[in-house]
């Protein structure tokens, strides 16, 4: 090799060192570490005329970002045996997946100074260096400049990657535009603009984008099923995922963290109970996240026993994992083995999170445990640094409104150092309409109406407090205030899911193709509830009709006939499980127990904020919701 100019001085005035040698790659080569040592190398194997092996990839990532730039580019180009754009590309690379990626850019920028020919890995690992430097890397638009001025515009590869760099820096319309461009795309390209457009919630648009896909991968399903779980509409997620089986692919984790999560919302628990055996199948039954969402499935289809089995058989746990269980038993009605499992937790030194207190209280919210709570209230931020949330004062106010401390509970809530929201009053009220304060409620109301006036669910507890205590005209009152303020009633409405299938009632539902069916059972079911002394509660019908119609509103709503399809469909001794969206009314509670009774059936109910089990004609939330 013969000596560039620039060496002629050092290897006629330095002594040099024996070269160190060491194997890289398993490739017999030299050892330096600055460019200096390098040149001093280079000119010992020419002074010295020993054979010679560089490594010109670490030749190319010593100098990369030093003045020495061109002298390794000139070295890389006499000598190596590879083209110089692969070995810059691999330097590129791990400058791109490197703590510190904007030298990746750096880098990029001197390729294009020294006119070193790219191709389109280059620029995928300047993409993928500009999409890890937040704001301060490389715009989309300058990138883009670079890929057209270079005549890269007709390569996919690039402009995929191009298409995500719009999209992860947030310019979601300029990705689209690239995308609508592009005269040929690939499978990649489509589930790169999808799941982009599901992380920034336009679901409509993603999902609009899947149909026209001519071919998908297990990811596109993926992405479309997430979507649809974070925007809330888990029975579309179900849809997809239906599809996806029937086209036969073969769910991947993610896949089966975003269905058992569609489960979960709806309470679909035959279909969680089916991807729990196929996961198992799988073997994703180390997969911590895979079983934590399992939990929650299982929780929210009020099928504690389930989650807790997935619990007990945990390889490895998270505080995630030991928080959704101490919550889950808590809901559940199992207060004392939530606080069993939190000493279990305690003793292998799990740290706690707010989450875990959540449970906490409200296991001694449902078993009465006043002072237990207010130890574990005061423990959190002494003991652990936890700085309590809303969520931890609504704990409190239910806490002490079930025992019905209602003054020290409004004391709690005057004294609280963040605004109390509608969770906090929400308790305080339930709390006065078990323990019939009549003043206190009306406070509380007035808050909540303040807070968020157009919900009707306040309007009718409080109608429903008026005609316990027999003040009819304030019942009334309450009616016309409701009309007034132009608040309109959400429909009530309820899902059973039967052998995969989730059946959806809203309330006087006269569509169902099982309706006279139902209307049968009903009125045989009436008969027998009325032997046991049930009356029906008109006081929750807000309406100014007649009272032989506001009973037939009683008797269509959601939950009654959802139940009543249940036992229909279902063998004897099944569990019934119910999904409603709003809170259960006094009368639908009162039949539901009956009901449990009469049909020899554990009922399960979970409403917007909690889950009611009836069995043997009790409710597990000993009437306090
Ligand atoms: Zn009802
Ligand atoms: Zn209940």
């Amino acid at each position: 090799m013969s000596l560039p100019s620039s060496l002629v001085s050092i290897t006629t005035t330095t002594s040099l060192p024996i070269p160190q040698t060491y194997t890289y790659n398993n490739i017999y080569a030299y050892k330096f570490k600055s460019p200096f040592e390098l040149k001093q190398l280079h000119a010992q194997i020419i002074k010295t005329n020993i054979s010679y092996n560089l490594h010109f990839d670490q030749v190319a990532s010593i100098c990369a970002l030093t003045p020495s730039f061109p002298y390794a580019q000139k070295l890389i180009q006499l000598y190596a045996n590879k083209p110089e754009t692969v070995i810059w590309n691999s330097c590129l690379k791990t400058l791109a997946e490197s703590d510190s990626p904007f030298n990746a850019i750096r880098l990029f920028r001197r390729l294009l100074e020294y006119n070193v020919c790219l191709d389109c890995f280059s620029f995928s690992f300047l993409v993928k260096a500009c999409t890890k430097v937040s704001g301060g890397g490389l715009d989309g638009r300058i990138v883009h400049g670079f890929i057209e001025k270079l005549g890269f515009m007709s390569n996919m590869f690039v402009l995929n990657s191009l298409v995500h760099l719009y999209a992860v820096s947030g310019e979601i319309d300029d990705a689209r535009q690239v995308f609508d461009k592009m005269s040929e795309r690939d499978v990649v390209t489509w589930n790169i603009m999808i799941t982009q457009l599901v992380k920034r919630g336009n679901v409509d648009e993603a999902y609009a984008l899947f149909c026209r896909m001519d071919e998908r991968n297990v990811r596109s399903w993926t992405s479309m099923i997430m979507g649809f779980v974070q925007c809330g509409k888990p029975k579309e997620a179900i849809d997809v995922f239906t599809k996806m089986e029937e086209e036969k692919l073969c769910p991947n984790e993610v896949t089966v963290v975003a269905v058992l999560a569609a489960c979960a919302d709806i309470g679909a628990l035959d279909l969680g109970k089916r991807i729990h055996e196929f996961s198992d199948r799988s073997g994703f039954k180390k997969n911590v996240r895979i079983c934590n969402t399992l939990i929650d499935m299982y929780i929210k289809c009020g099928y504690v026993e389930a989650a807790r089995s997935v619990f007990d058989e945990m390889e490895e746990r998270t505080i995630v994992s030991w928080s959704a269980m101490i919550q889950g038993l808590a809901i559940n009605g199992h207060g004392e083995e939530a606080l069993e499992l939190f000493s279990k937790m305690i003793q292998l030194r799990v740290k706690p999170n707010g989450v875990t207190f959540i449970g906490l209280l409200h296991a001694c919210s449902h078993m009465g445990m006043v002072d237990e709570g207010r130890r574990y209230f005061a423990s959190m931020s002494r003991d652990y640094g936890i700085v309590p949330r809303i969520e931890h004062y609504g704990c409190m106010v239910d806490l002490l409104s079930r025992a019905g401390l209602l003054k020290e509970a409004r004391e709690f809530i005057k004294n609280m150092p963040i605004k109390p929201n509608g969770v906090v009053w929400g308790a305080l009220l339930g709390g006065c309409r078990v323990h019939k304060n009549l003043e206190m409620a009306e406070e509380a109301i007035e808050h909540l109406l303040e807070l968020d006036p157009l919900n009707d669910g306040y309007y009718v507890v409080l109608s429903n407090i008026y005609a316990e205590a027999k003040r009819w005209e304030d019942a009334a009152r309450v009616r016309k205030l409701m009309r007034d303020r132009g608040v309109k009633k959400t429909p009530g409405s309820s899902s059973i899911s039967i052998d995969g299938v989730v059946h959806e009632f809203v309330a006087g539902d006269e569509t169902h193709p099982q309706r006279e069916l139902i209307q049968e059972r009903w009125e045989k079911l009436l008969e027998e509830m009325r032997l046991k002394g049930y009356e029906p509660n008109t006081s929750v019908i807000l309406l100014d009709i007649e009272e032989s119609e506001k009973v037939k509103f009683l008797y269509g709503h959601s939950e009654k006939l959802a139940v009543v399809f249940g036992l229909i469909n279902t063998n004897n001794g099944t569990p019934i499980r119910i999904m409603k969206n709003l809170r259960v009314c006094e009368d639908c509670h009162a039949a539901l127990k009956l009901i449990s009774e009469i049909a020899n059936r554990e009922i399960v109910v979970r409403d917007r904020s909690r889950f009611h089990c009836f069995k043997n004609g009790v409710c597990s939330c000993k009437n306090y919701w």
